[in-house]
């Protein structure tokens, strides 16, 4: 029943699943950016287990040659064991990455955790060797984020841009979609100006309009920023995209963890869940 409910938007429950998701996509003409399923982990050693898949991860995508990294969640790491462990095993894994040429996404997570993802995100990247290995996610519904923005463009840090996905209080984050999309479109004009490569990830055929729109105006080369989607939401947006000749990463999301990010897709899209009530029905 799992396997069946999450399959619409989970690649499976093992690492094979997620690599030969990965070569089809890949197929296609789309990068990918793999994720071990897993949040708030509650001791030292699930920190460590969940951090090991990463690692084998990191080897099994150095032996291929697909344009794919990975995605984590500190919390994942072991953040709300300790936030030492987290940074410890999160160095320990951007260093694989820079070793084998990949990169290492740090996913944000709700707002209470906002300021320690950046901190420890940033002290990650001060470290020579780790620079263009790892980068940071941004979220376009907190009223902080555009400070946010500046600072992290300052040392020169990788973002992904998106527009959040947990429920947050009206002070921290804005309630009315306008004013997500408002910030999300000043937020990607910063980035794509910024001469960084960044992530544009959004499903919203407006954003993505805007972005091509400012991107020509500018004169932003499309090889200099990429978009980004999630596994199995508008796929024909992403081979869109790509016939048109622009970078797209196909966020994929793997392992038996899956239920807290399903039901974030839900939440998103009431729709799907009469989608998936039809499916289960039907079979
Ligand atoms: C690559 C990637 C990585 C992300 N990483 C993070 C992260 O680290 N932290 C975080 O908080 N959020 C993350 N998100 C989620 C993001 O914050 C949004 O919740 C999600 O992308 C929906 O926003 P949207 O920009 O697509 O726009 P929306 O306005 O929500 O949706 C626009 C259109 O997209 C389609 N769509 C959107 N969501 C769904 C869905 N679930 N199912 C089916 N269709 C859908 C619909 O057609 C909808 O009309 C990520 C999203 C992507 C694409």
């Amino acid at each position: 029943m799992g396997r069946r409910l999450s399959s619409r938007f989970v690649a499976g429950f093992r690492i094979e699943d997620a690599m030969s998701t990965a070569t089809a996509l890949g197929a296609q003409g789309l990068a990918v950016t793999l994720d071990s399923l897993g949040e708030n982990v509650t001791s030292p050693a699930q920190a460590r287990q969940a951090a090991q898949v990463y690692h084998w991860l990191l080897d099994a995508l150095a032996q291929s040659k697909l344009n794919a990294n990975i995605s984590l969640k500190l919390t994942q790491m072991g953040l709300e064991v300790s936030p030492d462990l987290a940074g410890e095993i999160v160095s320990g894994l951007v260093r694989h990455a820079a070793e084998a040429g990949s990169f290492v996404r740090v996913d944000m997570e709700g707002s209470a955790l906002t300021q320690t993802t950046i901190k420890l995100v940033r002290r990650v990247h001060a470290i020579p060797e780790n620079r263009d290995h790892v980068g940071i996610v941004i979220q376009a519904y907190l009223r902080r984020s555009a400070e946010d923005v500046a600072a992290l463009l300052a040392d020169g840090i990788r973002i992904r841009l998106c527009k959040g996905a947990y429920q947050e209080p009206p002070e921290v984050a804005f309630p009315d979609k306008k004013d997500v999309d408002r910030n999300f479109v000043a937020l990607m004009k910063a980035l794509l100006k910024s001469g960084l490569f960044h992530g544009i990830a959004t499903h919203d055929e407006g954003m993505i309009a805007a972005t091509r729109e400012f991107a020509q105006a500018e004169g932003v080369d499309r090889s200099s920023f990429e978009f980004q989607m999630l596994y199995g939401v508008r796929r024909d947006l992403q081979r869109m995209l790509v016939r048109e000749g622009y970078g797209v990463r196909v966020y994929v999301p793997f392992g038996d963890q899956w239920y807290p990010y399903f039901m974030r897709r839900l939440a998103e899209r009431p729709a799907n869940v009469v989608f998936l009530a039809r499916n289960l029905l039907r079979r």
